[in-house]
This record gives structure tokens, sequence and C-alpha cells, in this order.
């Protein structure tokens, strides 16, 4: 039988629609027929990728090769380093449902189940979160490089899943060949008992370990039994790492504290540790403002104020709060207020209690009817001086009777600047000191307010 130049390559194509390990290895990979010697020899670019294929994939190479040549056919590997610069010719196998260019029996190993609403774009970058961020888009930017493996690590809600998801995003995004696979650590143990009870553990493998970027959310699940997933994803890791293939895991806490083995602990560590704190203030204002932005909603800096006053520390109960009140308002006449926000936060927080007893709500509608205005002109932009006046000698008051920060108390009047507070209040406390009519009217409004 004679085998050409172009039928070798055509048994090449074959070969490396076997399995995903195949169509990775033998990417850069030529082939030629030696009919003296019946020796299929295929070149590849390094001693490494001979060293994988003779050793993990011989088998399956020589079955295809049997079957197309003859049942005697010997199989060579050969290093030529030239292929290393050899450009990509066949489409790999790619990810997303709607981009899928195999052969046709290849099956789609790809598939990354990225939640493509996770963005760097709409993620709010806070003191809270700033390095994990910065990690996260150098990994999108340069993956497999310095910031390999990424560790990231925060309490429940805080943006971990969805900082995964943005890089996951962000690399398909600029190349949609990259394989990527995303998982969790639960799903990892459950694929590892399933496939070993259905003897499929090669073809596990053999997918894990020939992706360019592995993410898999909630390490913390490896804290728990399933010594044979454990040590499967140990061997994945080490293999993926010495290839350069880029690693992000995310945690409920640090590596150190993970009650998993050393050895797997002790490659977290050596990599890049991030941490998600709760955000501040001025970041909770931001996500809400971000996501009443998505919603197409206006919703009042009091009301956002409020929301970001008293959730602290999640931002998913931060985002759905506000979900609440604008569903609650659209029942009512669509007008998003702050009493229905109070109503809101009770509903989707049932252990919510109001942390602090006075609030600014109470001091500005106190203030707002001892001058006759009307609540909403304390937080508007109107400048006419007994309006201003007004506004002062609130701010003024919410300083000195409630522990809100003079950011807070800026967002509760208007979004104004914390400067603007500050200067609203040493005016005041000017007036206080130096006109003798104006203490007890402040002390007459402190009154009302403390009833
Ligand atoms: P975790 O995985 O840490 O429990 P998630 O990533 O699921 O938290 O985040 C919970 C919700 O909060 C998601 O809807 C996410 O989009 C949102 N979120 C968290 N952090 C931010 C942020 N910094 N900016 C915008 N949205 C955020
Ligand atoms: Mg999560």
């Amino acid at each position: 039988m004679s085998i050409d130049a172009e039928a070798a390559d055509k048994i090449l194509e074959k070969i490396k629609t076997v399995n995903s390990g195949l169509n990775l290895w033998l990417e850069k990979a030529q082939a030629l027929y030696r009919g003296e010697d019946n020796l299929y020899l295929i070149e590849v670019p390094d001693p490494l990728h001979k060293k994988t294929l003779s050793s993990k994939y011989a088998e399956d190479i020589l079955s295809v090769l049997r079957s197309e040549i003859n049942t005697g056919v010997a199989l060579g590997i050969e290093v030529r380093r030239d292929l290393a610069a050899k450009k990509d010719t066949v489409p790999k196998i790619t990810i997303r449902e709607q981009q899928i260019s195999l052969p046709l029996d290849t099956k789609p190993e790809f598939v990354p189940y990225l939640n493509t609403k996770y963005k760097f774009d709409n993620f709010i970058v806070g003191s809270s979160n700033r390095f994990a961020h910065a990690a996260a888009l150098s990994v999108a930017d340069t993956p497999g490089q310095s910031y390999n493996p990424l560790f990231i690590y925060g309490g429940v809600g805080l943006g971990k899943t969805h900082l995964l998801h943005a890089i996951g995003n962000a690399i398909y995004e600029k190349n949609p060949q990259t394989r990527i696979l995303i998982t969790t650590a639960e799903k990892f143990l459950y694929e590892v008992v399933q496939k070993i009870r259905e003897n499929k553990m090669n073809e596990f493998k053999d997918r894990y370990r020939s992706v360019d970027l592995l993410l898999v959310d909630d390490i913390e699940y490896f804290q728990q039994r399933g010594e044979a997933a454990k040590e499967e994803f140990f061997h994945t890791f080490n293999e993926l790492y010495t290839l350069n293939k880029q690693i992000v895991t995310t945690c409920d806490s640090p590596p150190q504290e993970l009650k998993i083995e050393e050895r797997l602990k002790s490659r977290f560590e050596a990599g890049i540790v991030a941490d998600i704190q709760a955000p501040d203030f001025e970041t909770r204002v931001a996500i809400l403002k971000q996501k009443a932005r998505e919603n197409n909603k206006f919703v009042p800096d009091n009301v956002i104020g409020y929301i970001a006053e008293h959730i602290e520390n999640n931002v998913r109960s931060l985002g759905s709060t506000l979900l609440t009140t604008i569903a609650m308002a659209a029942h009512i006449n669509d007008e998003i207020t702050l009493d229905i926000a109070k109503q809101a936060i009770k509903t989707s927080n049932p252990h919510f209690e109001t942390a602090k007893k006075i609030g600014i709500d109470l001091i500005q509608k106190v203030v707002a009817d001892y001058f006759g205005l009307k609540v909403q002109d304390l937080s508007s932009k109107k400048r006419p001086e007994n309006i201003a006046k007004a506004r002062q000698i609130a701010m003024y008051i919410t300083r000195n009777l409630t522990e809100y920060s003079l950011v807070q108390i800026g967002q509760y009047f208007g979004g104004k600047d914390h400067t603007t507070v500050m200067h609203a209040i040493n005016k005041i406390e000017k007036l206080v000191k130096e006109d003798e009519k104006f203490k007890p009217m402040i002390d007459e409004l402190i009154i009302r307010i403390r009833k």
C-alpha cells in the first residue's frame, strides 16, 4: 500500500478527532509514512509533546493507524524544533454552542458554562476588592504567566464567582479558540465518582488535562471526602501548571485555613492569593447604582443610601434588596421611595433589624416640616437661601445624632460630596456658637426628632 504525503496528513487529521488530548498534542504535528519500514512517523515540536504522546496516546494513535494502514504498522514520534513556529492549521475544539466548528465525529468538550452577565465591565472596584480585581485582570491579559495559579477567597456573595466568570469571558472574547473549562469543586468531585463508576476516567483525565484555562469555583468543597477526586485534581493541577496553563480557583477561606492535604494547600499558597472583603459604603453605593442602571430604573439617592447603609456585608443581598424595592414600587405607582425600600429590606432580609435608632429620613422629615418644605427639597440641587439653610441644618443634626459618616450623609442629601457636607456642618456649628437665636432652634428640632 502506498501512502503519499497527502494521505499521511489525512490520517493525522483523523487521529486528532479521537479525543481532545490528541487534538491538543498534535496541533502542530506533521506526519509522513515510510513504506519500506511500514512506519508512520509523527513529528512534534518538543520533547514534552513526544513524551506525552508516546506515554499516553500511543495506543489511541495505533488503533487508527491499524485500521487506516495495516495491522503491522509501527509508530514513530520524533522532535522537530522548527514545528514550534508553525501556525495552527486546524480549528481547535471550540467553545460555546454557537461557535462549534468541529470535525463531525468529535464531541464538543469545551463548552464552558460561562455566565455572560459576569464581566469586568460591570464589576465595581473598591478598596475591598481592588487587588483581586487587578489580579483577575492580569490573568485575563496574560494567562498562564505571572499570576498562576490565582486563588481568590472571600465571604459569601462578595463577587468571587463574578470575577471567575469575568476572567473566562474576557479570555474567550479575545480568543474563542482557548479551551476553557469552568467548574466547581463540587461538580468535579461528582464527575470523578461518576467517571470511575462508568470506567471512563481516562476520558475525564484527557479532558481536564488538555485545557488552556481551568476555572474552579468553591474549592472549599475539597474539604469533604472524595479522595480519588482530590488525587485527580492534584494531578490535573500539576500537569496544567507544568504546561503553563492558567488555573484560577475561588474559596470561602484562605488556603492556610483549608482542611485539605498539605501538598494541595501548598500549591495554592505558592501562587497568588487575593482576598475580597465586604465592600465599604461607597462601593456599595456604586454597586447599587450600577444595578439600577442595569435595570433601567431611576432610583433616588436617598433610597440607594438607605439600602447601602443597611446591607453591609453581602453584595448579593444588596442587589436582591434593590430588585425587591423596584418590584414592590412597580406594584404601586413605579415611584421608588424610601418607605418602599424599608419594606423591601425587611422582605428580602428576614433577620434585618434597623440598627440605627434615628434615621436620616426622620431627621429630614422633621426639619422639612419645621421649615415648611418638602423632604425632597433637602436632597435636591435647589439653592434658594431657605432650602440651602434647612439642608445644612439637617446635615448638622444628622452628624450629631447619628453615626453616619460624611460620605454617607452626602449620599442621603442628593449625592453631595463629603466636602460639601463638611462645609455645611462647619457653617452651622459657627452659627450655633455665634447666633444666640440659632441654638434654641436646633434644640427644638432635636427634641422633635427624639420624640
Ligand atoms: P460569591 O461567589 O463571592 O459568593 P458572586 O460572585 O456570586 O459572589 O456575587 C453575588 C452577586 O453580587 C452577583 O450578582 C454579582 O454580580 C454581584 N457582585 C458581587 N460583587 C460585585 C461587584 N464588585 N460589582 C458588581 N456586582 C458585584
Ligand atoms: Mg460563588
